[in-house]
């Protein structure tokens, strides 16, 4: 059993949509980028050509001055201009060969610092545009891709790109220029040589072809085990504590080490391949040259074989060994161009697919930024499911004779006034937390409206939206940094006092300078380990210094002792008083003095009144509170047998 993670196949559905994605990538970041590119060009070409002066310059030397075969003449520079003395020539050929050297070196410079500044900038453009869009994408979204998928876009393909556009590109140019120039400075030195020389070529082509044919299923299976290994180990070093409680150490090196042997054989397919495919090269390119030093050398003596006719003088000859040399490997080269060319290609296609992905949530073009006045919300008959298609089919295979339903929340309808506090009660599972995503605009509604002081949230702009509402949930995170900095998170201009204040309010000042450091302490992934009370404390102090107009509390307190959570309620008692105020709470203690209690079930609204409407109602809330009151032992059994229904749905779609 394993988990298919061959990065090829990630994002599939979304590639099919992107369009040439290769001249995308440069019509939209190429052109910001135009100036080092056509450095890089400019000097690739420079640098290649003086690159070929040297050797050029030692032929005419050998047949001009050391033999005295031919006229001492130079491309492009008419004769007139030349010396004629043997000595001066020597002089001017060792001057050209030694600026060519020093010119060449300066352009390999610039020619680096050309590609590479190219490449890179892409590479953070890239980065930052494809993090920025991924950041605004629906939640639905995250739920449905794996953290891993993500992470690999952002910095595998991104690397992939960079190495492409920086060594792939470079070397294709150089590569083109270089085979251009030797081939016509070959052909136009002795164009019957050139033949000769250069008839290895097609050879090379077709072998090149060959191997990158065979080698690039081997490559797929290498990655795909790569993904293998790492998903095992990234998910054990994560269960770690599981592992070492089940005492199954032994268990999972096996489970490590098969996948690790199922890469070490795939990795070793693929060397087998790629440790021929040199060897073979250098085989076919020495048949070459021995070929050309024969037929060349045995001209240079006079015996030209078979149809060739003319001269060849011993310079042009050493010109030929010279080049066919540096012919040769470029050949080879542009297999592995092709090869980071496709997989650029592949990552563009998975980037762009990511940058493509439509937002279910939009912002409408007109929409205003949100004014709130009175901070009264209304919700109008709200339907919403989290994805209908799928929570049917997963409920329909669990249970067959269940209902299957679209909607997690259905028909809700209910208004708060400006300034009251309404709490939230009903089940695990009934959609109090899907209730608050939707006023949030985490999702939007399928069905019906919710308006802040009449505006529908669609009317309003996101950031408007959020930054009215304060939202404290059960899970807590704190950002690697300091205790200060978490509960700025958001507001930013806060000063130490206030953010002090706020600490104090969320019953968290304490605790916190009893921390190594105080508020400077470093919390979060690498930081100090806190409690889960201690985590929510600091959450609130950050709602509370965000002072919103709209405050949303889902089960903040859960992870709270009962003592220092009533402590907080007294604190939250005056954050409340004139603030709307949404709380979803399991100890029904801490919202029975709130202006409004909804009480829901399975999606819907089942109850609605004061806790003392409630009581004397004698229905669902009455029972939650008698239970939790200690008042009697045990839940009805039909209500226990109705609890145990929800689960096996809410479990069914958990699956899925
Ligand atoms: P509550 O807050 O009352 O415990 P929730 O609103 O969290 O209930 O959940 C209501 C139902 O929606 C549950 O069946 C839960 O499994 C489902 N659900 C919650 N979040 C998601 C999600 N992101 N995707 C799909 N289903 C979800």
């Amino acid at each position: 059993m394993s988990v298919d993670l061959d990065e090829e196949e990630v994002f599939e559905d979304v590639r099919d949509r992107v369009d040439d994605p290769m001249r995308r990538l440069f019509a939209k970041y190429g052109r910001e980028n135009a100036f080092e590119f056509v450095v890089g060009l400019i000097s690739s070409i420079a640098a290649r050509v003086l690159d070929l002066i040297p050797p050029l310059l030692l032929s005419i030397a050998v047949d001009a001055i050391f033999l005295d075969n031919t006229e001492y003449s130079l491309w492009l520079v008419p004769d007139a201009w030349l010396p004629t003395s043997t000595t001066a020539q020597l002089w001017l050929t060792v001057a050209i060969i030694a600026g060519a050297f020093l010119l060449g070196a300066a352009f390999h410079w610039t020619r680096n610092w050309g590609w590479n500044s190219f490449a890179q900038s892409i590479q953070h453009d890239v980065r930052t545009d494809t993090y920025d869009k991924m950041q605004r994408l629906n939640m639905e979204f995250f739920a449905d891709k794996q953290t891993g998928e993500l992470m690999s876009i952002l910095s595998n393909d991104v690397n992939r790109l960079e190495r492409f556009l920086n060594d792939g590109m470079n070397s294709f140019f150089r590569l083109s220029i270089m085979v251009v120039a030797i081939a016509v400075i070959l052909v136009n030195t002795n164009w019957q040589l050139a033949l000769v020389a250069l008839g290895v070529v097609p050879l090379i082509a077709v072998f090149t072809k060959k191997f990158i044919d065979v080698i690039q299923p081997k490559y797929a299976d290498v990655r795909s085990s790569v993904g293998q290994l790492n998903s095992r180990l990234e998910n054990n070093l994560g269960g770690i504590q599981v592992i070492k409680a089940a005492n199954t150490e032994g268990f999972e090196s096996d489970r490590v080490d098969d996948v690790s042997e199922d890469y070490f054989d795939a990795n070793w397919d693929a060397i087998d391949t790629r440790i021929k495919f040199f060897p073979g090269l250098r085989l076919l390119s020495g048949i070459g040259f021995v070929i050309t030093f024969v037929i060349g050398g045995l001209w240079v003596v006079g015996e030209p074989l078979g149809p060739l006719s003319g001269e060849l003088q011993a310079g042009e000859f050493v010109l030929f060994i010279l080049l066919t040399q540096r012919f040769i490997w470029p050949m080879a080269q542009f297999g592995q161009i092709i090869n980071m060319y496709q997989r650029a290609h592949a990552s563009s296609e998975r980037i762009f697919g990511l940058m493509d992905t439509p937002s279910r949530i939009r912002e409408e073009p007109d929409a205003d930024p949100l004014v709130v006045d009175e901070g009264e919300v209304g919700f109008d008959d709200v339907s919403f499911g989290y994805d209908a298609g799928k929570a049917q089919s997963a409920s329909g295979a669990s249970s067959g004779d269940d209902d299957p339903r679209d909607y997690i929340v259905e028909d809700v309808t209910f208004d708060v006034d400006g300034g009251d506090t309404v709490a939230l009660v009903g089940p695990t599972g009934a959609g109090k937390s899907t209730v608050m995503k939707l006023l949030l605009r985490m999702y939007d509604v399928d069905e019906g409206a919710i308006r802040i002081d009449g505006t529908d949230l669609r009317d309003a702009t996101i950031p408007s939206l959020r930054q009215t509402l304060g939202y404290v949930s059960q899970e807590t995170f704190l950002f690697y940094g300091t205790v200060q900095e978490n509960i700025e998170y958001g507001t930013f201009d806060a000063d130490h006092e206030e953010v002090v204040e706020a600490a104090k309010m969320a019953e968290a000042h304490q605790f916190i300078q009893n921390l190594p450091e105080g508020y400077d302490t470093k919390v979060g992934e690498r930081g100090v380990k806190l409690s889960g009370g201690q985590r929510q404390r600091i959450a609130l102090a950050r709602a509370i210094l965000k002072d919103p107009d709209i405050l949303v509390l889902d089960e903040a307190t859960s992870d709270v002792d009962t003592e220092t959570e009533m402590l907080i309620q007294r604190s939250l008692d005056k954050l409340t008083a004139d603030r709307t105020t949404f709380a979803i709470a399991h100890r029904l203690s801490t919202i029975k003095d709130a202006d409004k209690i909804v009480v829901l079930e399975d999606g819907q609204i089942v109850e609605r009144g004061s806790h003392d409407d409630l009581l004397a109602e004698d229905g669902l809330y009455a029972k939650l509170w008698a239970v939790q009151a200690g008042e009697v032992d045990e839940l009805p059994e039909e209500f226990v047998e109705r609890a145990a229904r929800r689960r096996a749905q809410t479990e069914a779609t958990d699956d899925d």
